[in-house]
């Protein structure tokens, strides 16, 4: 018999299916799987709809077909930015969670993540969590936090332990798929267990917090909402590497540079030192934030370093 269902995570030999008729079944993969008009020997990915065949005596499936993905997010393993790592599919958007204190914030993750984002055309929303602790942030922290709202993005401010605002995510994220990142610290756990009860993910008040995090897997695993919608969590993901993409597409991937381009001089400017670029002077009265600003100089010679070494090969 054949049913059909979403994958909520993986391992590669072995998927967990979540099945129309609400039923979770494991399932084998087959060694070859026609995805779309592909065959491939790919293993299926987190969010994937699949068909599944069972015979209804075993507990256990195949997965017979993979359907079209309708997006993807690609991942990079850091050290090794050539091997890639299908993250996610069938994603309706992504949410970032990130802090200003405890952990301090870090402009590098949270930037990296939403290049990838608007790489991959997912709209991306940032929530500042910790609400409770801002008045311990620096303002430096707080400034360049703000720079998500000027940057075009909706910001939520939440505490989870508090309960500020958890209604308004629930309602951001009722009906849809939301691919969740976040560096370890910043209470993405806490958070996923307010907006589903019982889940009960490990949080590091519950396992000893260090300062450094404790999670360890990097795979991507999917929960079903109370009210509909699925969250793909991302634990261990510690970085973001930037990758697939020319330097010269970097800024179409920063929502408020996208915005000023077409008023630089050249039109092949890269925002560095051009003269009448639209970027950098908006860079100078404010209206792009410096740490953003820094974050795709940073990101842009990575590019460029690893341009040149394709180019070497
Ligand atoms: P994760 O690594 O991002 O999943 O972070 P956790 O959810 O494990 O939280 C890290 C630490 O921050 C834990 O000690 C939490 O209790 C704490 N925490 C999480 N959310 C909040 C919050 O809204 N306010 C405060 N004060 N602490 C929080
Ligand atoms: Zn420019």
């Amino acid at each position: 018999m054949a049913l059909t269902g979403r994958v909520l995570k993986t391992t590669g030999s072995w998927s967990e299916v979540l099945l129309d008729n609400g039923r979770i079944l494991n399932c084998r993969v087959k060694g070859k799987l026609r995805i779309g008009n592909v065959t491939t020997t790919n293993p299926v990915i987190v969010g994937d709809r699949v068909s599944v065949e069972t015979d209804d005596v075993e507990d256990v499936g195949v997965i017979a077909e993979v359907a079209d993905r309708h997006n993807y997010i690609v991942r990079a393993s850091p050290g090794r930015k050539r091997q890639r790592h299908v993250l996610a599919a069938n994603i309706d958007q992504a949410m970032l969670v990130t802090t200003l204190v405890e952990p301090d914030f870090k402009p590098g993750f949270a930037d990296r993540f939403l290049v990838t984002c608007e790489a991959y055309h997912i709209p991306a929303v940032v929530v500042l969590s910790k609400e409770d602790l801002w008045h311990k942030a620096s303002q430096e922290d707080a400034t360049t936090a703000s720079t998500y709202g000027m940057a075009g993005y909706e910001v939520v401010r939440v505490s989870a332990i508090k309960g500020w605002q958890v209604d308004e995510i629930r309602e951001l994220l009722a009906g849809k798929t939301t691919l969740v990142a976040g560096q370890s610290g910043v209470g993405k756990s806490t958070l996923i267990n307010k907006l589903i009860p019982g889940l009960d993910l490990k949080t590091a008040q519950l396992s000893g917090y260090t300062g450094k995090g404790i999670h360890t897997t990097t795979f991507a695993c999917m929960f079903a909402l109370p009210d509909g919608g699925f969250l793909i969590d991302t634990p261990g993901v510690k970085e973001w590497s930037v990758t697939d993409m020319r330097p010269e597409e970097l800024a179409h991937y920063f929502p408020e540079f996208k915005a000023l381009m077409m008023d630089c001089r050249f039109n092949n400017c890269l925002h560095v030192d051009e003269p009448g670029c639209a970027v950098t002077e908006a860079l100078a009265t404010g209206r792009v934030a410096a740490s953003r600003y820094g974050s795709y100089l940073t990101i842009l010679g990575e590019l460029r370093e690893l341009a040149h070494w394709e180019i070497e090969d």
